[in-house]
């Protein structure tokens, strides 16, 4: 059994809407268009991940990047260093970023990265887009490091697998927040923080970790919070508030509504989530939430409904 990568075919799936798993040089990837809302529900209903995070937009090139992101001269200084390669760099979004509000978690940054693998260079090149991609295993198991890893866990749920071989680092990739100044090390990987450092000849923030997680996060932002409080499970909203509907149910409201799935389908709900949320954010200070089912997608639905609905000070 070679490994005959078809790309072509790859391509295809992302341009339909479908999931596409891909070699980086860190581990396989499991992409989704990044544009489309619905294709990266679709990544989090493959993996059963639990909770809605930020995922990594992987793009072919720091030109294609700076589509998405605005990067600062300490992060082009970064992009220019180590891409290819296994650094993700976490910058503002651009002005008219065309990335998923679910894909970024409803946050104004966005996490780019380009990979130095050639096989997922190819299918990116011949994409164009903005892929996003966690790595291609089901939630709570190990990352792939072969294309047999994620046919094994995944095989029923995506496109194309593209076989590009055995991934050579295994780690994860470094990330590197340019939000703060100096810049911050959200997570230890493929590349090492002292050589960040030699790069940009300054240390870098947050750079001690402890359990994977750095120390002193800084000023991040690192769950989308709306400006209005949030009141959760209620079946039917009070005057004022803004209504975040959800299935076929809906008593008459008489103000800004928004329904997540009006046929009660929480893959639907799960592409809606962020954008219904900053809409209703916007037209009013208080938001009433109807309830939505703890299944499947419900549950990372829920958990973000709650984050979103926490009181500040607990969401650092
Ligand atoms: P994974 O896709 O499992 O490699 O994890 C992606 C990780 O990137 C997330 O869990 C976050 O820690 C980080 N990340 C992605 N986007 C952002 C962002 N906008 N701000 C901060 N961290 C981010
Ligand atoms: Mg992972």
């Amino acid at each position: 059994m070679g490994h005959t990568p078809d790309i072509a075919q790859a391509v295809e799936a992302l341009r339909a809407g479908k999931l596409a798993a891909f070699p980086t040089e860190t581990v396989y990837g499991l992409g989704a268009d990044a544009r489309s809302d619905t294709a990266v529900a679709a990544i989090y209903a493959a993996k059963g991940r639990p909770q809605f995070n930020p995922l990594i937009m992987h793009v072919a090139s720091l030109q294609e990047a700076r589509r998405y992101g605005a990067f600062s001269d300490t992060a082009l200084k970064l992009a220019e260093a180590f891409w290819p390669g296994p650094l993700t760099l976490v910058v503002p979004k651009s002005a008219d970023c065309p990335v998923s509000l679910l894909a970024t978690a409803g946050l104004d940054s966005i996490a780019l990265r380009v990979p130095a693998h050639p096989v997922g260079r190819a299918l990116l090149t011949a994409f164009g887009g903005p892929v996003a991609a966690p790595s291609a295993n089901l939630s709570g198991r190990l990352s792939p490091t072969h294309a047999s890893h994620v046919r094994d866990q995944l095989g029923d749920k995506v496109a194309e697998i593209v076989d590009g071989g055995p991934t050579e680092v295994g780690l994860e990739s470094t990330i590197v927040s340019c939000l703060t100044d100096p810049p911050s090390h959200l997570r230890a990987g493929g590349v090492a923080c002292e050589e960040i450092e030699q790069a940009l000849g300054i240390k870098l923030a947050g750079g001690e970790m402890e359990d994977g997680k750095p120390i002193s996060p800084g000023q991040l932002q690192h769950h989308y919070a709306p400006d209005a409080t949030l009141r959760l499970n209620v079946e039917r909203a009070e005057p004022g508030e803004a209504f975040l509907a959800f299935g076929p149910d809906v008593p008459d409201h008489n103000g800004v509504l928004k329904n997540l799935s009006p046929s009660g389908d929480l893959q639907e709900a799960a592409a809606n989530l962020f954008a219904h949320l900053h809409e209703l954010d916007a037209a009013a200070d208080r938001i009433a939430v109807m309830p939505v089912p703890e299944t499947g997608l419900g549950e990372a639905i829920n958990d973000r409904l709650r984050r979103a609905a926490a009181p500040r000070t607990l969401d650092v």
